[in-house]
């Protein structure tokens, strides 16, 4: 898809995890509810193809969850930055350090292979 030639600049949406512009017809919709078909009242924000199948890897099971719980005690004009504050904050809480996690991951893994 990509050199086609196209202009549609007003199509064009922006990831939200690399930033990067991409066209409508390219991007993913990402629904945060992960509710994908109720669309009433919704605005959808989009990944580009690259980050979409990053993402699509890592396990996130309740991070919605978490995202949604921060955002209601994060006040409408918090920065990003106090958002990605409160979010860290959210996540230590449940989940203690990841740092540890990444950890625990990694023997898993070499134990299963040695199997
Ligand atoms: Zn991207």
């Amino acid at each position: 898809m990509f050199g086609s030639g196209r202009d549609q600049a007003d199509d064009d949406v922006f990831c939200i995890a690399c930033g990067e512009r991409v066209p409508r017809g390219d991007a993913r919709e990402y629904d945060k509810e992960g509710d994908r078909w109720n669309r009433h009242g919704k605005e959808f924000e989009f990944l580009c193809v690259d980050c979409h199948g990053e993402l699509c890897h890592q396990p996130r099971d309740e991070l919605e969850a978490v995202l949604c719980d921060v955002e209601a005690v994060t006040p409408d004009a918090a920065s990003s930055e106090t958002f990605a504050a409160a979010y860290q904050r959210e996540v230590l809480d449940r989940y203690g350090d990841p740092e540890t996690e990444r950890r625990d991951a990694d023997t898993d893994t070499d134990r299963d292979s040695r199997r």
